[in-house]
């Protein structure tokens, strides 16, 4: 059984840091992933990590000493208490206050209920629910205590390290019997006189790695600038510390909250429709602003991370491909002309982690949106680990929106997720430290403080591409499109009512008159379907007067709105999206078109002026950008394989 590996003290991440001396990356899946979040959804009701839990759990499953600074209220609790139901033994929590204390339990009774047992001893405990708590912890035998719950969790104060003779002795036994699983120290800058909040009982706990050499350590704190944390491992006797994103297999593996990375520069750039145009915009960017570095780019599928290397490779970038299907060796090969630089671009799926140790990431290019913006932040957030400068790029259109939207059509949150990637996305004039910012904090309900951000202009990051953008007069502000909002809703409800369905690229030509300007109607089953002619000025009285990649961003930027929304239809091997009147739709189109034309509530949406065309560079095999791409089953994303590594 893999959790037999992981009691044994010997582990793996799923597909990388197959012990070759290299880093390890925890923010990774390992192969106690699955078992966890079935157990974090089961016992915690939690459906999915975020911050930096999910690489915590792993660096506590793999038994190592963990430093963590994340904000009150991220998280930090479930990082060692869903651990301590997989392993061996009790895991016993320091925390300051009884107060504090007494909440945890509470809270475990009523989330975790039967299934994990704590208990607490601080000095307000009696003398007999002490002594009871305590024989049972060393009584406990899994062979013969078959009737009795072992006690996972013991939550004490720190006065009982300080001063219990009879508490250490206690877990001195445990220690012996292999059974004491993990100490965890919350509000770990209470150890140190240079923090805020020095407390001399925690000045004790300095004996803990003496007595218990093997025994890990975990130092949670919410609070902790370098100078306090370096006193902190002191004090803790802990080894300097290590990138929980690429750990040293030695050392305390180090996790903190997202927080912004000023070397990081964001932006994202417009992808043109179509494969070939799309990649010749990739290219062009690498060759113009990398092109002897190394670097990145993030695909959603096996087949795209393919094709997109092809096409990199015949415009002369060497490119490998990385995804779960890859096999172990031809990895390995990748990872080694990677390092030597013989492959500048690796071509990746999501499951691309082994390149974690690799400090000159010089950019991360991502050739359609992630799922969330954690995971985009996440995978953008490979990219200069030296410290150094680097550019992270988002390539999006918004017909990506289907593709994800089809991904995610399972998962609970998954479509408010991709909004949100897909607002950050459309924004053009927020800057993208403090939409990131705004969105964790929103995201755990935590301080914007935590991020070393507040929304007063001065705290801008200055480099994003919204910041460099600011009064130049590129951005056409919130343009007035109630009337062709208005249109759009009102062909949808016309498709609706004749039964028919359309995609996102579909919508976009039918508003404008393009692409022959009808629609299937909805007969299923395989029989080929009615066409629809549809009479744009019978229907909503003309065309919409954006141009194709406005109107998109428009569809889409509804589609943020709650004006439209997406429906389903899964087929044996896929899934569809269409789109139908959102929540919000009524309120624009049960007016008429005199109303929206000219009163009530506008729709406003920022969009791109139209630029020149940057100057061509020479290059033979290129194709002209969008020059025969019509509607068909590549834009549509309806035929493509979205078999990504992580369903
Ligand atoms: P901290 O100790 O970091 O201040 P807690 O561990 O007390 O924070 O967690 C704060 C709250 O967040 C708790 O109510 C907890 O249930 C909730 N929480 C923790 N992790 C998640 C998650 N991944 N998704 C949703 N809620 C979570
Ligand atoms: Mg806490
Ligand atoms: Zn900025």
């Amino acid at each position: 059984r893999q959790l037999e590996n992981m009691r044994t003290g010997r582990s793996a991440a799923v597909d990388n840091s197959k012990g070759k001396g290299k880093g390890i990356d925890y923010s990774d899946e390992w192969e106690w992933t699955p078992d966890l979040v079935a157990r974090m959804k089961a016992v915690f009701g939690i459906q999915s990590f975020r911050l930096c839990q999910q690489g915590q759990c792993n660096a506590n499953m793999d038994r190592r000493d963990i430093v963590c600074v994340m904000p009150t209220g991220g998280g930090k609790s479930l990082t060692y208490q869903l651990p301590a139901l997989f392993s061996t033994g009790c895991t016993v929590v320091i925390s300051p206050l009884i107060a504090l204390i007494t909440d945890q339990i509470l809270h475990l009774r009523e989330a975790g209920g039967t299934c994990l047992e704590a208990v607490m001893l601080t000095g307000a405990t009696g003398k007999d629910a002490t002594r009871n708590i305590m024989a049972r912890m060393t009584a406990y035998d899994p062979q013969k205590s078959k009737d009795e719950k072992e006690i996972k969790l013991c939550y004490v104060t720190p006065e009982k390290i300080a001063k219990s003779k009879t508490f250490k002795a206690m877990l001195e036994k445990l220690a012996a019997k292999g059974r004491l699983a993990r100490i965890v120290i919350d509000e770990a800058h209470c150890v140190s006189q240079l923090g805020h909040d020095f407390r001399p009982d925690y000045k004790n706990l300095s004996i803990l790695r003496q007595l218990f050499p093997r025994v890990p350590i975990l130092a949670l704190s919410a609070t902790c600038p370098p100078k306090v944390l370096n006193d902190v491992l002191k004090i803790l006797r802990l080894q300097p510390v290590t990138d929980g994103a690429a750990a040293n297999k030695t050392g305390t593996v180090y996790f903190s909250s997202p927080l912004y990375r000023p070397n990081l520069h964001y932006c994202v750039m417009p992808k043109p429709s179509g494969a070939a145009a799309a990649i010749q915009a990739m290219a062009d960017y690498i060759l113009e602003a990398h092109a002897d570095d190394s670097g990145i780019v993030y695909c959603l599928s096996k087949k795209d991370t393919e094709t997109v290397a092809a096409g990199l490779s015949e415009r002369g970038i060497r490119s490998g491909v990385y995804h779960a299907d890859i096999g172990d060796e031809e990895k390995e090969r990748l990872h080694v002309r990677w390092r030597k630089g013989q492959v500048k671009v690796v071509c990746a799926t999501i499951a691309f982690g082994l390149g974690i140790d690799k400090g000159d990431v010089r950019f991360v290019l991502h050739h359609t949106i992630s799922k969330s913006l954690e995971g985009y932040y996440q995978e953008s957030g490979r990219a200069g680990r030296d410290g150094k400068d680097a550019d992270c790029v988002l390539f999006y259109r918004g017909q990506d929106a289907t593709r994800l939207s089809a991904l995610v059509a399972n998962e609970p949150e998954g479509q408010d997720k991709v909004h949100a990637m897909l607002k950050f996305a459309q924004d053009l004039r927020g800057c993208r430290k403090l939409l990131f910012a705004e969105y964790f904090s929103a995201a755990s309900e935590l301080a914007l403080s935590a991020w070393g951000a507040s929304t007063d202009a001065g705290a801008t990051c200055g480099h994003c591409d919204n910041c460099k953008r600011k009064g130049k007069g590129t951005v056409d502000v919130d343009r007035d499109v109630t009337l062709d909002a208005w249109k759009i809703l009102h062909v949808l409800s016309h498709i609706e009512k004749h039964k028919g369905r359309v995609t996102i690229s579909i919508l976009t030509d039918l508003v404008r008159g393009a692409g022959g300007g009808g629609f299937a109607a909805g007969k299923k089953g395989k029989k080929a379907q009615d066409k629809i002619e549809l009479d744009l000025d019978a229907v909503c009285g003309g065309k919409v007067s954006l141009s194709k990649d406005d109107t998109e961003i428009l569809i889409i930027h509804l589609l943020t709105t709650g004006h439209l929304t997406e429906s389903y239809s899964q087929t044996a091997y896929t899934i569809n999206v269409y789109l139908t009147a959102g929540p919000e739709a009524y309120r624009l189109s049960r007016r008429s078109k005199a109303d929206a034309e000219s009163s009530g509530q506008r729709v406003l949406c920022d969009f791109q002026q139209p630029q020149k065309k940057p100057r061509k560079r020479a290059s033979t095999s290129r194709p002209k950008a969008g020059s025969k791409r019509k509607r068909t089953g590549q834009s549509s994303g309806e035929d493509e394989d979205d078999a990504v590594d992580d369903d």
